[in-house]
């Protein structure tokens, strides 16, 4: 748990957003495969309940997506964990994600003591992402953008997210991964998406293997205020 972060985690908890309702998706998540106690620590220590608005507060600890608004979702908390597991094998330090929709799987990223860029195309669901960063003393920077062109300024990161699906892996991505670096992202159309894990070694040189499948909102173009 990174020292910056001002975790209250009785702030508007109620009976079903209590550590204990925490705890049981942790244990949840380790029944289903996770296996990297810093992931477990990360996803018992963000408040999901604050990702999401207060009429969907208890059902913030079940393992299931939930809508934010403008057709999008906050991701199932054991796809968060997976992905989040397998870009930690790299033992990353500074990290994009593209698609920052609630902001929760920057903050699980952040907790991590990861350097964490995110950048999201719908303006209004950055502002409130930003607001909940801020809320929770979590320096994460963040750009709205399209992210299918990453974040050129800033790269190369050790590891790449991408929270939104496209029909194929985005070159542009791809080259900003650092020699070393994994990217984790689902590719495919809305019915059958596989999520990939690439990695480019210390030449260069591109491998690829498919996670498991997934169903993600699609990675979209242009930006909306
Ligand atoms: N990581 C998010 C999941 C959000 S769903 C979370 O933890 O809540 C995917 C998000 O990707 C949506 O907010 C959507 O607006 C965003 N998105 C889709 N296409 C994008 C693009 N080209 N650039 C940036 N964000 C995009």
């Amino acid at each position: 748990m990174s020292l910056r972060m001002r975790l209250q985690p009785t702030d508007r908890g109620s009976g079903l957003t209590s550590q204990r309702v925490r705890d049981r998706l942790v244990d949840r998540l380790r029944d289903n495969g996770i296996a990297d106690e810093r992931v477990l620590n990360a996803v018992r220590n963000v408040p999901r309940h604050l990702f999401v608005d207060e009429a969907l507060e208890s059902r913030a600890y079940d393992d299931t997506a939930l809508p934010i608004g403008h057709g999008q979702t906050i991701s199932q908390p054991w796809v968060v964990a997976k992905m989040t597991e397998t870009l930690m094998q790299a033992q990353p330090s500074k990290v994009l994600e593209i698609g920052t929709g609630s902001g929760y799987q920057a903050a699980i990223l952040a907790a991590l003591g990861l350097e964490v860029h995110t950048v999201e195309r719908i303006g209004e669901l950055l502002r409130t992402a930003r607001k909940r960063f801020r809320q929770l003393g979590m320096n994460i920077r963040s750009k709205h953008d399209d992210g299918r062109i990453g974040w050129p300024e800033n790269a190369p990161f050790d590891a790449i997210l991408v929270t939104a699906a496209a029909p194929a892996l985005v070159d542009a991505l791809t080259a900003q991964l650092a020699p070393g670096g994994v990217l984790v992202a689902p590719v495919g159309a809305s019915a059958g998406q596989s999520l990939l894990r690439l990695s480019k070694d210390a030449d260069g040189r591109i491998t690829q293997e498919t996670i498991g499948s997934v169903v993600f909102v699609p990675l979209l173009s242009g930006l909306v205020d």
